[in-house]
């Protein structure tokens, strides 16, 4: 799977499928167990931070971290998996903003181990493959 850490991916409009952004969470945890995981910049030697899986694994531009619809999805899934939402992404655009960018980036900032990031990926990619929380029981819509 490691040849499909850099997707080439034609632009598309921003809007993804739940399955299209639960393959983006997988690829961004990928992108996490193969360079590792390190805390305070998007990559370092020790590997990539929560947001910046998503730019390495997407091939996103650091400059367009906060404002790229793929980062703020991403981050909306690990907020609600971990329940931290600091607010309906609706209130700032339609998919996303970067209060919740902040909101994971703080997150991963003040975890111990890389065990729990992994977690919170799984966890987010198996919520939106599901279209609910499993561990909750029921569907959030
Ligand atoms: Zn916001």
């Amino acid at each position: 799977m490691t040849e499909q850490l850099v997707l080439d991916m034609p632009p598309r409009p921003p809007r993804l499928s739940d399955e299209e952004l639960a393959d983006i969470v997988a690829a961004s945890r990928e992108a996490i167990e193969f360079l590792g995981w390190t805390q305070h910049e998007f990559k370092d030697i020790n590997g990539v931070c929560s947001i910046g899986a998503v730019l390495y694994s997407q091939d996103i531009d650091e400059e367009q971290c906060g404002n790229d619809y793929r980062v703020q999805m991403v981050a909306v899934a690990l907020a609600r998996a971990l329940d931290i939402l600091p607010h309906d992404p609706e209130e700032c655009s339609r998919y996303g903003c970067s209060c919740v960018v902040n909101t994971i980036t703080t997150w991963n900032d003040t975890q111990t181990t890389i065990t729990s990031v992994l977690d919170a990926f799984a966890k987010a990619e198996k919520i939106l493959r599901a279209g609910f929380d499993p561990d909750k029981g029921y569907r959030d819509e």
